[in-house]
């Protein structure tokens, strides 16, 4: 369906605040929360009505913003951004949020996802002229909503959004209003919350209990929310039937504290655990988890056996993430760096493994063979989520086919190769029952990395909003009082 490709993906953490006199100070924090979406670089922009001042680079936040003072970045509007990205991207000019100065007025841009026609568009818009200057995705959507000469509005950003493909989060600053937009199947999470009379919008809402804001609504698929002096209002510009927000933020991205969809992270990966207890049980005296992502789910396997959850490997967090690292090399000596088994307590065991999903299969590899050279007697391997068989288009970092090793392998072949003596992986219906709640019953989620079935393609046209009838969204859209 696709061709393979390696391009630029982008996990990426958004935030955005309106109408606060720290703004930019909020904003530094709201990423310090949201540092595990993107390690590579961070910024913000921000507006005191008149002009737009940006302060961004490579690193973390803390070292980003190590010397920064807040003081020379007044205004009460700001928009910000983690960023992490596949190799290939790691450039200064890449981090964003991106600024476009001109004549008539300034814009700047955060994205968090894909967008997949971006090729398409550079070329068109090359064609005619346009000089781009980073290989960001965000760059394009720019020039898309100027070129109409409409200048930036609902209406000019809405037609360049319907020109594009693929999975998103946009907050994009002006001078004078701050607009957050979701991709029509609403893959990527995009939250709203109020901090006093200020709007916050973040990724995830552990960005809000950071600021001691608090959640107010999720942003729609296909939304198009502008907030101005006058409040917040919001336009539906296209939609698609069901939403289908990202398996993998459940399973690995989000941070447990944070609500995605509605939906606790913690609760869902405990979820997990317990369908992968009933799936696939195993003879054991402990249950253990990889930490930190599979914390969670370790301990809903354990409580649904009743078997002791027990500390089998620490971890060192002055690591980063080692999927991060470019090359295998690299990748394999970074698990050893970061992970360390407790030998006391796996030593002579017999141990389930809970890991929240294999990709390469690295990690999982080092690790079973981390615990047997600690004295482990036998590790069963159970993965709380299905397998990864299939690359994301819609920016997560999958990779291409011949790297994920469930698309090369069969299940024993898997775990001869990871020295287990058995792996599992959750069933999708066990990964939808984990997730999906009554709340969000109407809202599916996106598998693509697990069966396949992408729920947006290059070439399937997105549904324009006057085409079909829209669920009003005027009930949630709200007047600051
Ligand atoms: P691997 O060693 O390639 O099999 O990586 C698998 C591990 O990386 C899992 O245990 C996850 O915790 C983590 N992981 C899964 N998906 C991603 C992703 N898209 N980006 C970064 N890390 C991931």
């Amino acid at each position: 369906m696709f061709a393979e490709m390696k391009g630029i993906n982008e996990e990426c953490g958004v935030f955005g605040i309106w109408g606060h006199e720290k703004a930019a100070e909020l904003t530094y924090y709201g990423l310090h929360s949201m540092q595990h979406r993107g390690q590579e670089g961070a910024g913000v922009v921000v507006s005191d009505g008149q002009e737009l001042k940006t302060h961004k680079g490579l690193g973390l936040v803390n070292d980003v913003f190590k010397q920064t003072r807040f003081n020379a970045l007044s205004g009460e509007r700001a928009i910000g951004h983690v960023r992490y990205s596949t190799q290939g991207g790691k450039t200064y000019e890449n981090v964003q949020p991106l600024l476009f100065r001109s004549q008539t007025e300034d814009m700047a841009l955060a994205h968090n996802g894909n967008i997949m026609n971006t090729d398409k568009l550079r070329g068109e818009l090359e064609n005619q002229g346009s000089i781009l200057q980073t290989s960001s995705d965000t760059e394009v959507l720019a020039h898309l909503i100027k070129r109409g000469g409409m200048g930036i509005n609902e209406t000019s950003i809405a037609d360049a959004l319907n020109r594009i493909t693929g999975a998103y989060a946009y907050l994009i600053l002006t001078e004078e209003k701050m607009y957050a937009a979701l991709d029509p199947s609403g893959i990527r999470p995009l939250s709203i919350g109020r901090l006093g009379a200020s709007y916050v919008i973040a990724s995830e809402t552990c960005a809000f209990d950071q600021i001691g804001a608090v959640f107010e609504r999720e942003v729609l698929p296909g939304e198009l929310v502008t907030f101005s002096d006058g409040g917040i209002t919001s336009i539906r510009f296209a939609m698609r039937g069901q939403r289908k927000m990202c398996a993998m933020e459940y399973v690995y991205l989000s941070r447990p504290d944070s609500d995605v969809n509605q939906v606790n992270i913690h609760a869902s990966r405990k979820r997990m655990g317990i369908e992968l207890a009933k799936e696939s049980p195993a003879d054991a005296d402990i249950v253990i988890g990889v930490p930190d992502s599979s914390i969670s789910a370790a301990i809903g396997y354990a409580e649904a056996t009743g078997l002791p959850y027990e500390m089998g490997i620490i971890k060192n967090r002055y690591v980063g993430r080692t999927f991060i690292q470019p090359s295998q090399e690299l990748r394999e000596q970074g698990v050893k760096l970061k992970l360390a088994p407790v030998r006391g307590i796996v030593s002579g065991k017999r141990i389930i493994m809970i890991d929240d999903s294999i990709v390469r299969g690295t990690t999982c590899k080092r690790i079973v063979h981390m615990l047997k050279q600690a004295g482990a007697a036998e590790v069963h391997v159970r993965i709380a989520s299905p397998s990864i068989q299939h690359p994301c288009y819609y920016g997560i970092d999958m990779s291409t086919r011949e790297e994920l090793i469930a698309a090369n392998y069969s299940l024993d072949e898997i775990g001869e190769l990871i020295g287990a003596e058995s792996v599992a992986y959750l069933s999708e219906a066990g990964l939808e029952k984990a997730i999906v709640r009554e709340k969000t019953i109407h809202q599916g989620i996106c598998t693509a990395c697990m069966t396949g079935h992408y729920p947006v393609t290059e070439n399937r046209q997105q549904v324009m909003a006057h085409e079909v009838q829209l669920p009003s969204v005027g009930d949630s859209a709200h007047r600051k009082s």
